[in-house]
């Protein structure tokens, strides 16, 4: 029987995810399908009952469900109670087991650009899963201080409360230290097929920015790192973070798999190219 895998998400027509395990199965000669499940949230407990019942061996979980599928798991890995989202759930008999592989990619693609969080004020947009993975990479780093700020002021103050950070929302922008911050962009505006709006972040706060990472990897120069590039400020997309919580991911659902370096430069070479249109 071949195995399934997949991504449970809503909106997923920005998803690289599906083409990249594709091709990892591809290369491995491997039995298996990893699929889109485009899924309403409201459908989203059903769906995933539906999913343990098919016996679908591991999932992805994208926005809008990071935080939401906690309560619907079997358990989730210890390791990640301080993080609060998940994004990959291996089967178990008895249900769907939780991890968080976005804090790995994340912190490989930050040590890949050498930048250092290390004493930095950072700033983190968005207060969702990817915003909970900024939050825990950097303080695991030593940064200084978190602000959030995001468009929903209750979801900053909760992931604000667990991390020690200063919420905020864009009516009390005022209240924004004026410093120079790390800015991790971790909401998904900006992204596919929405590809020119950018957050309303005041200029005096960007144009003096250490660094700007956008966790969005489609496209790969979102219109903010397009704008703060130039400005000659350095800046980090999500390819890297995604291409790695893939690989993590895969560890966790077939620990035994050989992924040969080969394998993962030719899939990592055809994810650059990857056309959506
Ligand atoms: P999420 O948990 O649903 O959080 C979404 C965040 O975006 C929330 O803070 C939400 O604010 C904010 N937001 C959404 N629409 C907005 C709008 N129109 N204006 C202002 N804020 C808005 O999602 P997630 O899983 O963290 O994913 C967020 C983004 O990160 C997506 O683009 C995803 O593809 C990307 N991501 C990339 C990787 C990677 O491997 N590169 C990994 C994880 C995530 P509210 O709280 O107000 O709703």
């Amino acid at each position: 029987m071949t195995d399934r895998y997949g991504i449970i998400g809503y909106p997923l027509g920005h998803s690289l995810s599906p083409y990249m395990h594709n091709r990892y199965a591809y290369y491995l000669g491997a039995d298996e399908t990893y699929e889109a499940f485009e899924t309403d949230p409201a459908d989203m407990e059903k769906t995933l009952l539906q999913m343990h019942e098919d016996h679908i061996l591991g999932l992805n979980v994208t926005i809008p469900f990071k935080t939401s599928v906690i309560p619907l798991l079997y358990g989730i890995d210890s390791g990640i109670d301080r993080i609060g989202a998940v994004n990959t759930l291996k089967y178990t008999p008895e249900g769907y087991i939780g991890y968080n592989t976005d804090v790995r990619g994340l912190k490989y693609t930050i040590e890949k650009s050498g930048l250092s969080l290390k004493g930095k004020d950072v700033l983190i947009l968005g207060a969702g899963g990817a915003a909970r993975a900024a939050a825990y990479v950097s303080e695991q780093s030593g940064c200084s201080s978190i602000t959030v700020l995001n468009r929903t002021y209750e979801h900053a103050e909760s992931l604000c409360r667990d991390f020690k950070g200063k919420p905020l929302d864009y009516s009390s922008l005022n209240k924004l230290d004026k410093t120079s911050y790390i800015i991790f962009q971790t909401t998904s505006v900006g992204m596919y097929p929405y590809t020119d709006v950018m957050l309303p972040v005041p200029d005096d706060i960007l144009s003096k920015a250490l660094s700007v990472i956008d966790v969005i990897y489609n496209p790969g120069e979102t219109a903010l790192i397009k704008y703060v590039s130039s400005l000659g400020i350095p800046t980090v997309n999500g390819f890297d973070m995604l291409i790695n919580q893939g690989l993590e991911s895969r560890k966790i659902w077939k620990p035994d798999e050989i992924l040969t370096k080969e394998i993962k430069e030719t899939v990592y070479d055809e994810c650059t190219r990857y056309s959506w249109t």
